[in-house]
């Protein structure tokens, strides 16, 4: 029986980890893919403190090592479902782990546009996060792909770095609230266009431009796809309030069943950065401390 069952080894279920088994519980992770989550696949982070300038899968790999100093137990199974009571049931397509209480840090998946190339130029040209890869658009022609919060404030906060910057979004109208709005109509090197969409990437080994659905190329430099991140946390949907994305909603970490804490990318909160999953990942922990001491 375990103390501690975090699910998911990214960067907020790695950190949990490290707090319960220093703290001297007997906790396991539990990784369906590979060991970092998103962070693993970014080009290049500039914004953890400690690193100027990091790649992310070597910041995985940093954060891994810890894990194995401290002998945390890792098992790569997918969870399929939980099962909730005083005993909580972890089942995976492989086990069924008896714990104590479970850490969910699921993380998310960021939508794509599913061109052809899309892949390919992650890094290079395409990007999801504004605050992550914006600073590297200096005086540079930029688009943003979408038109709800985060594409529209996104593009606000690239129209302070770039040159010009394009939002594209295939609706008659943004859906970013007002207030965002409002702060989008003072900017004037951003150019909406509507009722459209890319069409093609254009570029091999970098981007260079694209083509959209009415016709027009844009010739451009970065293009940030900003069509929201989809939580990967089915597996708990019948237990768990989840909000109309499907994000967990919780009350610092702590979820509608006690036991249960989510951390990072999966819950529902503003900001989707390294820093917050790792900070949630110390929460979650420290508040599944104290369930442990008080069920004791
Ligand atoms: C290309 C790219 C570049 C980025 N650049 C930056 C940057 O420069 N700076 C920054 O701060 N942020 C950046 N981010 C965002 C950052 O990576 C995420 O905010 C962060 O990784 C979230 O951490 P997490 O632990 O919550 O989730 P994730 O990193 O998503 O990790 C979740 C883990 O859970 C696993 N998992 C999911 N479902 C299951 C299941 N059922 N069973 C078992 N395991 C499961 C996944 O396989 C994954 O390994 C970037 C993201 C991407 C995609």
């Amino acid at each position: 029986m375990y103390d501690i069952i975090v699910i998911g080894c990214g960067p907020a279920g790695m950190t949990a980890a490290i707090y319960a088994k220093r703290a001297g519980k007997k906790v396991l992770i539990l990784e369906k893919e590979g060991i970092g989550g998103q962070m693993a696949s970014a080009p290049l982070i500039e914004n953890y403190p400690g690193f100027s300038s990091i790649i992310g899968s070597e910041l995985a790999e940093r954060m891994f090592e810890q894990i194995t100093d401290l002998e945390i137990e890792v098992e790569i199974e997918e969870v399929k479902d939980i099962k909730e009571d005083k005993i909580k049931k972890v089942i995976t397509d492989e086990n069924v782990y008896e714990t104590k209480s479970i850490i969910i840090a699921t993380g998310g998946k960021y939508r794509m546009l599913g061109l052809e190339k899309e892949v390919e130029l992650i890094g290079s040209g395409i990007h999801f996060c504004t605050a992550c890869d914006g600073p590297f658009y200096k005086d540079k022609k930029v688009a943003v792909i979408g038109g709800g919060n985060s594409a529209v404030a996104g593009a606000c906060m690239l129209s302070n770095i770039a040159k010009k910057v394009y939002i594209i979004h295939r609706s008659k109208k943004l859906s970013a609230d007002y207030i965002e709005i409002e702060k989008l109509k003072r900017k004037k090197n951003i150019e909406i266009l509507l009722e459209t969409n890319v069409k093609e990437l254009l570029g091999d080994k970098e981007l260079k431009g694209i083509i959209l659905e009415n016709g027009e190329t844009l010739t451009i430099d970065g293009m940030f796809v900003c069509i929201g991140l989809v939580p990967q946390n089915k597996f708990c949907e019948n237990i768990l309030e989840r909000n109309k994305q499907g994000f967990i909603i919780s009350m610092d970490t702590k979820t509608n069943i006690p036991g249960i804490f989510v951390a990072g990318d999966c819950r529902e909160k503003k900001g989707k950065q390294i820093t917050i999953a790792v900070s949630d990942g110390t929460q979650a922990t420290i508040e599944a401390l104290t369930f442990l001491e008080e069920t004791k």
